[in-house]
């Protein structure tokens, strides 16, 4: 049913290529650059625009085409208490506005926006309040999961939040670290709903497998375990090896879960898989705090890299 992946990053290694575009986007000047250009020269193949209307067009679009949704405001590594209110206050605005026009769209968000490297208990709060509001509204909110550092934060305010009685709330494990089997033994008892990843940050060798094969096997591993315990499983994942194989897992164990993609990367697999009976649900991020997300997309796939040089150059 599905073609093989072909593995572009033979030649050069993906940590390196990660590592050198994750490194590059970290200059003023190609910020500055970005910031001059805008969406249009190439990120707008990934990110539904910059405000909550232009969300609302690709979700409308998706739901038309019989896809699952969920909305992420862009935004990260906030260090402000102020940057941190305006944030949450997004999210306040956001949920009750998108969640009025049905189709079961849920949320992601991530902690560093709600400032849980200024102070975790503030985080915690904000993330108390949004996700309160959401469960008022029927909807979900994950909370994305970021750098290594903020692992341990991020699964204690999932907790925290659990143990309020907040079941509408869901969590991410990146198959590139080499906890996250143990983090998912742990979370079981609660019944949680996790997504599964690969990881998508740049992470040293003590922390996170650093070659992609052998994150391949991890991610399968993961997503087998999530598939035959968790309450609910997220497999999020372009790769159609690992989406063939997470198909006849959960078939053999009845699994409650769904596929989940990115907005602009293999939509047409999307298709086929919804076409095979299967749930898919879309990540539609919008904001003006576009750029890092762009970047973590470039870093992905080296022809990412092509594709916006080409578009620069002609626009
Ligand atoms: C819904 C969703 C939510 C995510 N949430 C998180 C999160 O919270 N934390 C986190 O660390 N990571 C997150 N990620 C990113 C993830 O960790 C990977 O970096 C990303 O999904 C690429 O890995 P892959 O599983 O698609 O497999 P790969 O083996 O990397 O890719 C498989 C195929 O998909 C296509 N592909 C993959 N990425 C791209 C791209 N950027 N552009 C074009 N084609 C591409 C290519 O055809 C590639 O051959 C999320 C991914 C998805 C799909």
């Amino acid at each position: 049913m599905y073609m093989p992946p072909i593995n572009i990053f033979g030649q050069i290694g993906q940590s390196a290529f990660r590592s050198l575009i994750l490194s590059a986007a970290k200059s003023q000047h190609i910020q500055a650059i970005a910031d001059k250009r805008g969406l249009e020269a190439g990120a707008d193949r990934f990110v539904a625009g910059e405000t909550l209307d232009d969300a609302r067009h690709v979700l409308e679009r998706l739901h038309g085409e019989g896809m699952r949704t969920y909305v992420i405001a862009l935004g990260e590594a906030v260090h402000t208490r102020q940057g941190a209110a305006t944030a949450a206050e997004l999210y306040e605005q956001l949920i009750p506005d998108v969640a009025r026009h049905g189709h079961g769209t849920t949320f992601s968000i991530k902690l560093t926006h709600l400032g849980i490297e200024l102070d975790r208990d503030l985080a915690l709060q904000h993330a108390r309040r949004i996700v309160s509001l959401a469960a008022e509204h029927s909807a979900f909110v994950r909370l994305d999961m970021e750098h290594s550092a903020v692992v341990d934060e991020t699964l204690g305010i999932y907790r925290a939040l659990r143990s309020d009685g907040l079941d509408n709330t869901g969590v991410v494990l990146q198959a590139y670290l080499h906890r996250s089997l143990d983090d998912l033994i742990g979370l079981l008892p609660l019944e949680p709903n996790v997504r599964v990843v690969k990881g998508a940050y740049l992470e040293p060798p003590g922390v996170a497998l650093q070659r992609k094969a052998h994150v391949d096997v991890a991610y399968s591993q993961l997503v087998r375990t999530a598939l035959a315990h968790a309450k609910f499983t997220a497999v999020a994942t372009h790769d159609p090896r690992a989406i063939q194989a997470a198909a006849a897992v959960a078939q053999k164990n009845e699994s409650d879960f769904e596929f989940q993609m990115l907005y602009g990367v293999r939509y047409a697999l999307a298709r086929q898989i919804v076409a095979h009976g299967h749930a898919v649900r879309i990540c539609v991020p919008f904001g003006k705090d576009w750029f890092v997300y762009f970047t973590r997309r470039l870093a992905e796939r080296p022809s990412n890299v092509l594709f916006l040089a080409r578009n620069l150059g002609r626009r």
